[in-house]
């Protein structure tokens, strides 16, 4: 930042005003401005020589597209997202979430407002480009983020929700009966969270091999895939990086740097994808239809891509020209891949991963229940089955007598009211009866076994209740 405003200052500098910076030189004047010896500037120079050397980009045309993008002094351009960034992010995409597997024809990006906006706008642009209509039927894989289960609900897209159910006794993995429901062709596309919120599993490799069989056979279905946690899943593979041409991704930056005040994710899709294929083969009116409103905004919109319609979508067409996220938020993004890409090692994600492993062993182990160390578990989440545990540590009468006599949400206002502890309701996540999520992510690994020996200490007072009713029947 103190570069770029020095830049600024260069060419015109008048009282409180300044200039543009200019691209001439400017790689130069970054290396006599930074110092090696402090560790946030080490930092940024190692990754401005990552980017020249190892992504093959222009040392001036990069420094100028960050320092201009940081002051914020131009408007997005291109609108979709800066081309040296778009770059950086792929390349972070393919390290963090492709497992090293570089899609074949490339990949646009769409920096945006967060995960949720690109969610809102993918399903706002699928429904308005006619690839979604009333009455078609999605697949969504369930348990998932709740918003996923309302969205396609409360915005009237009239849309007919089959679940593909995941669940505990399949390691919250999706079984081959679930799966082979995506082949039937009236299904238009397939929603799901990987790794799951709230189960946090990821598809075992096992799944993707039969996910992509799967989708031989319904080879025009749209899949939606939100990666938010991937990265907490060691040598995660996505969805897309194993069908692109069928796959939207979304990724957010906000779970992994603990960042979601700065509303940063993306929208990413191969060039060669299934939304532009059924753009095309859409019916001449419908087309007609489509080429009057975007012409508004640029000369032929018969090429128009999807991402750039969603693009477009996003600022309701006619603010095409300003649309895109705000160049500063762009570089931030940058800068949280460079944190990943421009080392051999990223110590951070280990740590992260670390952080949340080591509280949810302190949880489990609390509770007593056992624990799934697998590679698929994310461990940012996890559902506890409060009912299953009864049965198993206070038996199956009293399992019963609280079946009959306390409800989930009697237990979940119980807990918040008198233990002061607040979990979220497992059934509002199509999750079993009798479950509760619980998050990792934001707490310290000793409030974990607070929260652990608080349900405990109501469980022992409901089995007290239990007993003493019992014994009355029995006088
Ligand atoms: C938190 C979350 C999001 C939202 O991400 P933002 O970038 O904060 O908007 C999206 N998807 C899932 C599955 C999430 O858990």
């Amino acid at each position: 930042m103190d570069f770029a405003t020095s830049e600024c200052e260069l060419v015109y500098a008048d009282g409180d005003m300044a200039g543009h910076g200019k691209k001439e030189g400017i790689g130069e004047r970054f290396d006599g401005f930074m110092d090696e010896t402090a560790e946030t500037d080490k930092f940024l120079i190692d990754a401005v020589e990552h980017c020249v050397k190892d992504l093959n980009m222009d040392k001036d045309d990069l420094l100028f597209e960050l320092a201009n993008g940081i002051t914020g002094d131009y408007y997005p351009t291109p609108s979709r997202c800066l081309t040296n960034t778009e770059a950086i992010l792929n390349e972070f995409l393919v390290t963090a979430l492709f497992n090293g597997k570089e899609p074949e024809k490339g990949t646009d990006i769409f920096p945006t407002e967060g995960g949720s906006a690109a969610m809102t706008y993918i399903f706002h642009a699928l429904n308005h480009n006619r690839l979604l209509k009333p009455g078609d039927k999605i697949a969504i894989g369930t348990p998932i983020f709740t918003p996923y289960l309302e969205i396609p609900d409360v915005n009237n897209y009239g849309l007919v929700p089959i679940n593909v159910v995941s669940d505990e006794a399949h390691n919250w993995d999706i079984d081959e009966e679930e799966l082979n429901k995506l082949k039937d062709k009236d299904i238009k596309a397939f929603f799901l969270v990987n790794p799951s919120n709230p189960a946090s599993h990821a598809l075992s490799s096992h799944t993707l091999d039969a996910l992509e069989e799967v989708v031989s056979e319904n080879p025009d279905l749209i899949i939606l895939t939100d990666d938010v946690y991937g990265t907490f899943v060691e040598g995660f593979e996505s969805v897309y990086s194993r069908l692109p041409y069928n796959t939207i991704l979304v990724y957010s930056f906000s779970k992994l740097y603990g960042a979601t005040g700065w509303r940063t994710g993306l929208v990413a899709m191969s060039r060669d994808n299934v939304c532009d294929h059924l753009l095309s083969k859409l019916s001449e009116e419908d087309k007609k239809a489509l080429w009057d409103e975007y012409a508004i905004a640029v000369p032929d919109p018969s090429s128009m891509k999807f991402i750039e319609r969603l693009t477009a979508d996003s600022r309701s067409i006619g603010l095409y020209h300003t649309s895109g996220l705000s160049t500063p938020s762009q570089i931030f993004m940058d800068i949280m891949a460079l944190s990943h890409t421009t080392y051999e090692k990223d110590e951070y994600i280990e740590l992260a991963n670390a952080t949340v492993n080591e509280r949810y062993i302190a949880l489990m182990d609390a509770l007593g229940i056992d624990k799934d160390l697998s590679g698929e578990n994310a461990e940012y989440y996890t559902i506890v089955d409060i009912n299953a545990m009864i049965g198993e540590q206070y038996g199956s009468d009293f399992a019963q007598w609280k079946h009959e006599n306390i409800s989930d949400l009697d237990f979940l206002n119980d807990l918040a009211q008198k233990k002061g502890v607040v979990l979220m309701y497992g059934p509002g996540f199509d999750a079993p009866e009798g479950s509760v999520r619980i998050s990792l992510a934001n707490l310290y690994t000793e409030d974990y076994v607070e929260i652990a020996r608080r349900i405990r200490e109501l469980l022992d007072e409901y089995y007290t209740e239990f007993e003493a009713e019992a014994l009355q029947e029995a006088a």
